[in-house]
């Protein structure tokens, strides 16, 4: 029997164009942070077309589908999971382009409309081949990834779970798009591959004055530089030099007259980590650091952390499964396996918390992508030609047997 992953080309093919005019739809239409009607609406009138089933609204503006094959045995499995994220970011679009953000303020500038779009795409194909299905998959469309959470949210709401469609999923796959790697390659890693992201916010008090007589002072903007150079060295000489960490402070605000010392200064910035021990530690060295520099300078210190994504973890097993999968569709020379973790976050990291999961970046540069086009830039725009590349790994991840055991 031809495997069903044979039919994919053919199957996808045909619906490119009508694809491509989704996506630029989708990219004209940005919305943020659980405000993604826009694309929300979209989805589920796609779904309906198709007569997929689906609940909508889920975390404000998510969706969850599912399909279910037509074989009984299929159908009492565990579902197979894919996930796009459907939010943009709140950047002005410098593109000249027909489909440019008719939404001022506001851009698709990370490429989910790309991966709202390969979901769909995948959902038209998976539609067709019920029949040769192994178990169901489930088709999560999810908001705020741009640091609402709202991966968490909508795993709180079920998403995962046979509370939300007849199917629980056993694992789940996401993937993004990603200009620094060429098209026709992708890239992954077993273990972490992404950071865990937290913010500091560090906020220095004690009298200020004129600033002609300093010594009457505590003057927390030399505490507070200070304490920005010394934070420095917490990464460089309290980390093991092996351990990926990241420690940028990157706002300093305080003080508004020229010749007033201020009595506040407040820091904030990132904190990158990839494994539990290095952050705590980390935190620990930071927060005595901060607060011995502020007691020797007559300041106060108020330090705390606010905690963003964990760890994007991949599965080792189902990674080493996808990037199986990609060989096949890519050829073995194109799948990447990345020496070290990417300091970046990504709030796919909470599914892999609840079932095995894995990500994996799909290479989108091309000529003419520089890196004025890179991620989060007003110049950036989705390369519509990996489209066919990343329907084409989900539908592998959800057409293709797979036992851990
Ligand atoms: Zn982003
Ligand atoms: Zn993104």
């Amino acid at each position: 029997m031809t495997p069903p992953t044979a039919q994919l080309e053919s199957r996808i093919t045909p619906q490119l164009d009508e694809l491509v005019a989704v996506r630029r739809d989708l990219h004209a239409h940005p919305q943020t942070c659980y405000e993604e009607t826009y694309a929300s609406e979209l989805i589920q009138r796609e779904l309906t077309a198709l007569d997929i089933p689906f609940v909508a609204p889920l975390a404000e503006t998510g969706v969850v589908a599912w399909i279910t094959p037509t074989d009984p045995d299929a159908a009492a499995k565990p579902a197979a999971a894919l996930r796009a994220d459907i939010d943009a970011l709140p950047i002005t679009e410098q593109n000249d382009i027909p489909h440019k953000s008719v939404y001022p303020g506001f851009m698709h500038a990370c490429g989910h409309d790309g991966h709202t779009t390969s979901l769909l795409g995948a959902a038209r194909v998976l539609n067709q081949l019920r029949d040769t299905l192994p178990q169901p998959v489930k088709l999560i469309f999810q908001p705020a990834e741009e640091g609402g959470a709202g991966a968490d949210r909508l795993i709180n709401a079920g998403a995962l779970t046979d509370a939300v469609g007849p199917h629980a999923a056993d694992r789940i796959f996401g993937l993004h798009n990603w200009p620094n790697l060429p098209i026709g390659q992708v890239a992954t890693r077993p273990g972490p591959l992404l950071a865990a992201t937290d913010t500091p916010h560090i906020t220095l008090t004690g009298p200020g004055g004129h600033a002609a007589f300093p010594h009457t002072t505590a003057d927390p903007i030399v505490a507070a530089s200070q304490i920005v150079t010394a934070l420095q060295s917490v990464i460089s000489r309290r980390v093991s030099p092996t351990a990926p960490a990241v420690l940028s402070i990157t706002t300093f605000h305080g003080g508004e007259a020229d010749n007033v010392i201020p009595d506040r200064v407040t820091l904030t910035g990132t904190l990158r980590t990839v494994d539990r021990l290095t952050r705590n530690d980390i935190i620990t060295h930071a927060q005595n650091t901060a607060e011995q520099i502020a007691t020797a300078a007559g300041c106060r210190c108020d330090f705390k952390i606010e905690p963003g994504y964990p760890v994007t973890e991949n599965d080792p097993a189902l990674t080493t499964h996808v990037t199986q999968l990609a060989a096949g569709l890519l050829g073995a020379e194109n799948v990447i396996t990345l020496p070290d973790p990417v300091m970046g976050g990504e709030d796919f990291a909470y599914y892999g918390s609840h079932v095995p999961a894995t990500f994996l970046f799909v290479g989108s540069e091309s000529p003419g992508n520089t890196p004025a086009h890179a991620l989060h830039t007003p110049h950036f725009d989705f390369n519509d030609r990996i489209l066919p590349t990343c329907i084409q790994l989900m539908c592998r991840f959800a057409l293709s047997p797979y036992d851990p055991t």
